[in-house]
């Protein structure tokens, strides 16, 4: 009881891990140079090793994926010029619409489908013909994970190669890319397989402070780079940021299955008092609260010194920063106001 009344747990988002003594260290260690002027090596070496990982020509430090999306769909998109998008995605719905706002590219948002993404016949019903009247179509822009959900992999290779026959190019907001890929068991070139570009958050369960690479081809990535620029993204000596992200490769991409482990654990202690739960397949678990429970539950919650946004469909994640031990504490601070 004491120790709950101590320490904080907030499930809100894994965007709130902070760095680890071993991470800050790394940080404080890095070499560095103006990397406007690309004389900064580590984060050269960082861009260097995600685009080697992930089997493209180059990368680029972006300081947040907002910005890595963005300069990426004004790299593939110009003025007038449309992408394809998911009603769900990020890149949508949780970006202030700033390729519209920014990038002058329409967006063409479509239904996601249960698995997170989008049929080939919404898809193709959307391409607009080469006409006055149409935007251009130029992009389709996909998201794994989506929800915690993993893009289908059959999904995912008739989708790229279905807008690839017909002249789009294809990126993937994969900002929780690597939670696919420990919870699918796979190589990190299989898991964005057909994909031109991709945005990689590092600043989500890896658990660094600041931080997103775009991959992609050279020619993509020097478009990037200057848009990059004109967005505010010229960072200076940013290898101290870049830092977290080498050490976060190394030490915080496997023990991503506990934050999965820890997940499902939470899934089955919630539903185990009458929740209804939907099955995490990675970190983010949604949960059913009924209406006149939320304000309650909510501050229960806050008393119990837990964070969590709670709402009719309550999300919930687990992180970094979020131990195994703390799950049965989160359980028991649900359980009064079940049905
Ligand atoms: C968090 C997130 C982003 C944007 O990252 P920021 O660093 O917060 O700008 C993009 N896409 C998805 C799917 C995300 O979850």
């Amino acid at each position: 009881m004491l120790e709950s009344a101590t320490v904080m747990i907030d499930l809100r988002s894994d965007t709130v891990t902070r760095p680890t003594p071993a991470m800050r260290a790394a940080m404080a260690a890095a070499e560095v140079g103006d990397d406007v002027y690309g004389d900064d090596p580590t984060v050269n070496r960082l861009q260097a090793v995600l685009a080697e990982r992930f089997g493209y020509e180059a990368g680029l430090f972006f300081a947040s994926g907002t910005q890595s999306n963005l300069a990426a769909l004004m790299a593939h998109c110009g003025r007038g010029d449309e992408y394809i998008v998911g009603q769900e995605a990020h890149t949508y719905k949780y970006e202030q619409g700033g390729a519209a706002v920014l990038g002058s590219i329409q967006p063409q948002p479509l239904e996601n489908e249960a698995h997170g993404g989008i049929s080939l016949a919404r898809i193709a019903a959307a391409i607009k013909p080469d006409d006055v009247h149409f935007a251009r179509t130029r992009l389709l822009a996909l998201e794994n994970t989506i929800g915690g959900r993993v893009l289908p992999r059959d999904y995912q290779r008739e989708a790229t190669e279905f807008a690839h026959a017909r002249g789009l190019a294809t990126h993937l907001d994969g900002a929780r890319i690597f939670n696919a890929i420990v919870r699918a068991g796979l190589g990190e070139r299989e898991a964005v397989a057909g994909f031109d570009s991709v945005s990689i958050c590092l600043s989500k369960g890896l658990g660094t402070p600041v931080g997103s690479v775009l991959v992609g081809s050279r020619d993509t990535i020097e478009r990037a780079r200057r848009w990059r620029k004109a967005l505010g993204g010229g960072m200076r000596q940013a290898g101290i940021l870049a830092a977290a992200g080498l050490y976060a490769l190394e030490h915080h991409v496997a023990r991503l299955a506990e934050d999965h482990d820890n997940a499902q654990r939470l899934a089955a202690g919630l539903a185990a008092l009458g929740y209804e739960v939907e099955p995490p397949q990675t970190n983010i678990l949604y949960v059913k609260v009924p209406p006149a429970q939320v304000e309650p539950l909510a501050a229960h919650l806050r008393a119990q010194r837990i964070l969590a946004s709670i709402g009719p469909r309550t999300r919930l994640v687990t992180h970094l920063d979020v131990p195994a031990a703390a799950i049965a504490r989160i359980v028991e601070a649900f359980a009064p106001f079940a049905s």
